[in-house]
């Protein structure tokens, strides 16, 4: 009975997921491992409507956050980055067309020096009765390899051009490359940003923390509905946490929900392999060293899944 009662209860609770895409060029085919064509777009817009998703804006997942109300597992945020003339072009005329709030992050140094891919100051704030606008650095750097005055240097540069252009200072930070770990992400901690956004795939719910939100990848082919059904697995990453000193992974050391007792992982250039979870520790010797610069590492249950990624500092 006990036990029957729990089984109708789980779903209710695995499920109560949103999730947060990125997108950064469209209709552009020359960057294809960035690029979205616009039939790809109208298709997932449609699927999305045709099975009752929510988009939602980054404003309103935010205030789901703060006060601790739960998340619908219907909510969708969608978000382009590095604010590409692309978007403008070829993204936001669909994303008027549905009526589907956005968050553009805008890359600053594109605007400021004219890169040529870019948006001008005033596409950005024709993009902004659209959708919010956030911040994406000033210079896109790779955080991890910045001093700790660099990373704040950075920021407070971008911020300071917004307000001056905008007239408000940006309230969303996404992580130029996704590529930060605890040191960076302290770093902006004096910026005071409502939410601090990740590129590591997987979902959001009421407990996710605000400083660090999980956000996928929508570029290529039309695969968003098996991205919706990414569920969070809330983790506590114990080790590796940033790049190790030595390049070498000697345990992967992580806390995981209790009911969990198995979990697939997988670590960039090794492939997936298995190992079984006591009482939510999950600890597997590994002794490898690290293949790739950006290494990313998964831990998936079923649907439900988390990820970090590790960086190579200079
Ligand atoms: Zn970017």
């Amino acid at each position: 009975m006990r036990k029957l009662l729990l089984l109708t209860l789980l779903p209710l609770y695995l499920w109560a997921d949103a999730h947060l895409f990125v997108f950064h060029r469209f209709n552009d085919t020359r960057h294809l491992s960035t690029n979205t064509s616009i039939a790809t777009l109208r298709a997932e817009f449609e699927y999305l409507k045709k099975n009752n998703y929510e988009v939602v804006s980054l404003k309103r997942l935010q205030k789901a956050l703060q006060s601790g109300e739960e998340i619908s597992d219907k909510w969708v945020v969608l978000t382009i980055d590095d604010s590409f003339k692309s978007f403008y072009k070829n993204g936001l005329p669909l994303f008027k067309e549905y009526n589907y709030p956005f968050t553009l992050f805008v890359y600053v140094q594109g605007t400021v020096d004219h890169y040529g891919d870019f948006m001008t100051w005033d596409q950005i704030k024709e993009t902004s009765k659209y959708g919010e606008i956030g911040f994406h650095s000033f210079g896109h750097p790779h955080l991890v390899s910045l001093s700790n005055p660099a990373i704040y240097q950075d920021t407070k540069k971008g911020l300071d051009i917004m307000q001056k252009e905008l007239g408000y200072t940006p309230k969303y930070y996404a992580y130029p490359y996704g590529e930060y770990d605890d040191r960076v992400r302290a770093q902006l901690e004096p910026f005071s940003f409502d939410l601090i956004i990740n590129q590591n795939a997987g979902a959001v719910d009421k407990d996710s923390a605000a400083h660090d939100l999980d956000r996928t990848a929508l570029t290529g082919e039309n695969n968003i509905k098996v991205k919706l059904r990414t569920r969070t697995m809330p983790t506590e990453w114990i080790s590796p946490k940033a790049w190790p000193k030595n390049g070498k992974i000697s345990t992967l050391k992580a806390t995981l929900p209790k009911e969990i007792k198995r979990v697939e992982y997988y670590i960039s250039g090794y492939g997936w392999k298995s190992a079984t979870v006591n009482s939510g520790k999950l600890v597997v010797n590994i002794d490898k060293k690290l293949k790739m610069n950006r290494t990313r590492i998964f831990l998936k249950s079923g649907n439900r899944q988390s990820s970090i990624i590790l960086v190579k500092g200079k």
